[in-house]
């Protein structure tokens, strides 16, 4: 059985993933610069026999493994490469190169196992029915996202997959496990950066200025109405400022208050709404104080929504190749990710690696100075996501 032969190519292959995924964790890239990572990524598809790609927005690869009837069905399979600007914090023999720059989101976990599910297809491609498209992302990281120039670029004509699937590593999650959810998954995540001018002096004296630390204050409170008052119960939506800058002192009022935030829901249609109501009301209360506004809404990713056919589809199969045990519900989770725009464009199905191991240590959240993974994860990520593609393919 095909799905047996991919089990015991994932197991032989084992060391060979984790030896993938410690060259990129040592050499991590940061966003957009992704040129050693993409060279890399590039030399060992071709030692797979894999001859049909193309680099597309500067450090991303698209590649083409063809069976039987390449013509006929075509599924996309995406890894992201870029890391973050961390000091990494692990002593280990894999920790990174690159002072100041860490796979602390585990896309080097991703891209191991994208070019594991590679060998192993490229290998029994003979029994492939149609077409996988394998997608090396760069700068899942940073706005606008490398899915969004991607698709500018035509990743996803010539041929046109079906559907797509990625993986994403969950510390949350024990090693040996993975999880799924069809429908609503991740949030869009939209950046706001405030300005409010007033007009500063002396503490003792307020009836002679425009305070606008008391104006940030009521606005900041009035917002909270948009997710409490305005959003739809039924909407997951959450609005949080991490950053309030007011540079007065004890008995000095500042001229002005700048503050951050993030916004973030599971509605395009709400999404848009909310911008133009966070402003209103901001600029209404800032203005009534006697202020002035600035306030810009940096737009980031779209919600992300998984198919329900293609996912139930997939969790089916890892039940299948993983034991039904081993197959977890996810909830919603508030975070962005950029997969999100191409599950705008076709169906989609992103789905969770378990990466944690408790009797290791291993705890450490994503986006952490001490993130790392249990390495027996690899088997897993690059044969599942093997066995999905041929899942999807062949019946
Ligand atoms: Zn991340
Ligand atoms: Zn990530």
């Amino acid at each position: 059985m095909l799905k047996d032969q991919i089990k015991n190519l994932a197991k032989a292959y084992k060391s060979e993933f984790i030896a993938l995924r410690r060259h990129l964790h040592s050499n991590p890239e940061l966003s957009f610069q992704e040129y050693k990572t993409a060279e890399f990524v590039e030399e060992k598809l071709k030692s797979f026999g894999i001859l049909k790609l193309e680099r597309k927005a500067n450090t991303g690869i698209v590649a083409l493994i063809e069976g039987k009837n390449p013509e006929k069905k075509t599924i996309a399979l995406r890894g992201d490469m870029d890391a973050l600007p961390i000091i990494e914090q692990n002593e280990v023999s894999y920790k990174s190169k690159n002072l100041g720059i860490m796979h602390a989101c585990g896309h080097d976990v991703h891209t191991a196992s994208l070019l594991g599910a590679a060998k192993i297809l490229s290998e029994i491609k003979d029994k492939l029915e149609g077409t996988v498209k394998l997608i090396f992302q760069p700068g899942e990281e940073l706005i606008p996202g490398g899915a969004s120039l991607l698709i500018k670029e035509n990743v996803l004509e010539n041929p046109r997959p079906s559907g797509i699937i990625g993986q994403h590593v969950m510390p949350l999650i024990p090693v040996g496990k993975v999880g799924f959810r069809s429908g609503m998954y991740m949030a869009s995540a939209d950046e706001l950066y405030i300005t409010i001018t007033g007009k500063g002096g002396h503490g003792a004296m307020p009836e002679t200025l425009a305070d606008p630390v008391l104006m940030a204050s009521h606005m900041i409170v009035a917002l909270q109405q948009v997710v409490s008052r305005n959003a739809s119960p039924k909407i997951p939506s959450v609005l949080s400022f991490g950053r309030v800058e007011a540079l007065g002192a004890t008995n000095i009022i500042p001229n002005e208050v700048k503050i951050q935030g993030t916004f973030r829901t599971l509605n395009e249609e709400w999404r848009a709404k909310a911008h133009i109501q966070m402003v209103k009301i901001a600029t209404g209360i800032v203005e009534g104080m006697g202020g002035e506004i600035d306030f810009e809404v940096r737009r980031g990713y779209p919600f992300l929504k998984n198919a329900e056919v293609l996912t139930e589809k997939a969790k089916n199969a890892a039940k299948d190749y993983l034991g039904e045990e081993n197959v977890e519900d996810l909830d919603i989770w508030m975070a962005a990710e950029d997969f999100s725009y191409y599950t705008q464009e076709i169906d989609g199905c992103f789905y969770r690696l378990g990466t944690r191991n408790e009797s290791k240590g291993i705890t450490s959240g994503v986006h952490t100075p001490t993130f790392d993974i249990d390495e027996d994860a690899m088997e897993i990520g690059a044969g599942l996501m093997a066995y999905l593609a041929v899942n999807e393919l062949n019946s």
